[in-house]
């Protein structure tokens, strides 16, 4: 099956550009120029080069023996934690700052619910010497007070936007009427593979090293390229498209992707969108979207920060109409196990986000001789707070 996007910027019947006229010559301006920057061998070169030299790549692809033993399967663990900044966020900022820098511009902007992409931005804003300005909610500011500290060290300005209820939505406004006002000199990195076209294709783009490596590591190991299953946890959907995205069109890997269900699909306090939501338009493009009958966005929740957001990403839209990806979800609780008996069984304390992806793993059935691959987005220092309330270890 095609998973690939088209001209229109569309997978399927999700993507597009659905943005202010304003907006039309930074965003026409990216759209014509991404992929002749990224695949430049000389932007390859430079990218490739701080992917290994600063990032800290290729990450490992850990055979878990006691976790596969529990699950009577073979479990590797992509370690994406174990990059620079402590997730995967920063394989996407490495990419989109080389790529503003030869765009010609000399300031970024980003938005931030959580802080950890405006971690990510500040960080390779601070490598370059380009100037970082971060808009996050009030009340997101209030909530994440290392994070934001953490940017500032870093050497970024963070603005609050004190509009609305105060949180992501409303730094993303921010940041896109900033956009429009300075179109020249300014890039905006987004975080995930959301936003108008051409961010989710490109936002992937640099992501997919995750499975590239995948394939070339499975190979080394036990001489074959494709595992059976695939799982990653979906915010927007960037970890889980990179872990994917050189699997799309083998539909004999199983691709699985894990919502966060909060405090369950149905109790109004969730995220689990292709569960929940429907067809929308959401930051620049359709898809699918928690939202009222009259179309209200509606406010997510999970216990994990990064999956906290009422939309997904297009090419994830698709991939649950279609059939291809398989959509499960996790609730606060399932995950906060699911963390704790990782911490137990293998001396990885995960990322609340990646411990979703590993809740899943219950609600599947393995053969004796399956290979599985969970990747394991983060690690979980940013969440020791939330583990400390939680308990129960
Ligand atoms: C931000 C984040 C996520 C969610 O973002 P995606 O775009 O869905 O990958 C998942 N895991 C970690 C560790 C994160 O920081």
């Amino acid at each position: 099956m095609k998973v690939a996007v088209d001209e229109r910027g569309y997978y399927g019947n999700f993507g597009g550009a659905y943005i202010p006229e304003m907006l039309y010559p930074n965003v026409e301006e990216l759209k014509e120029n991404y992929l002749q920057i990224i695949h430049d061998p000389q932007f390859q070169k430079q990218f490739r080069g701080l992917l290994k030299d600063y990032a800290g790549r290729p990450t490992p692809l850990y055979f878990a023996n006691r976790l596969s033993e529990k699950y009577s399967t073979n479990i590797y663990l992509k370690r994406e934690d174990l990059n620079h900044t402590g997730a995967h966020k920063v394989n996407n900022t490495i990419g989109q700052i080389l790529l503003a820098q030869r765009l010609g511009k000399q300031k970024i902007i980003a938005e931030t619910g959580a802080g950890q992409h405006g971690v990510a931005t500040a960080t390779v804003c601070a490598l370059m010497g380009m100037e970082c300005i971060v808009y996050m909610g009030e009340v997101d500011m209030a909530r994440q007070k290392p994070n934001v500290e953490r940017m500032k060290i870093l050497g970024a300005e963070v603005r609050p936007a004190s509009s609305g209820s105060k949180t992501l939505k409303d730094a993303t406004n921010e940041a896109l009427r900033h956009w429009i006002n300075n179109p020249v000199d300014t890039h905006y990195i987004i975080g995930s593979v959301v936003g108008p076209h051409p961010y989710p294709e490109m936002v992937a783009l640099f992501q997919s090293v995750i499975s590239e490596e995948i394939k070339w590591q499975l190979k080394e190991k036990i001489d074959r390229e494709n595992p059976d299953y695939v799982i990653a946890c979906v915010g927007g959907g960037s970890n889980a498209a990179g872990a994917f995205y050189h699997y799309y069109e083998n539909e004999k890997v199983n691709l699985v992707a894990v919502e966060a269900a909060g405090k369950g699909v149905n109790s109004g306090e969730s995220a689990a969108t292709t569960m929940l939501g429907k067809p929308g338009v959401l930051h620049g493009s359709k898809t699918l979207l928690m939202q009222t009958e009259d179309g209200q966005v509606i406010e997510p929740y999970s216990i994990s920060a990064g999956l906290d957001y009422p939309g997904i990403g297009p090419v994830h839209a698709h991939l649950f109409e279609s059939g291809r990806g398989k959509f499960l979800s996790a609730t606060d609780e399932e995950a906060m196990k699911a963390g704790i008996f990782l911490s137990r069984l293998e001396g990885i304390i995960p990322a609340i986000e990646s411990a979703h992806a590993l809740a899943a793993l219950d609600q599947l059935k393995f053969e004796k001789d399956d290979i599985v691959v969970v990747n394991l987005s983060g690690r979980g220092d940013k969440d020791l707070e939330t583990y400390i309330k939680w308990g129960g270890y």
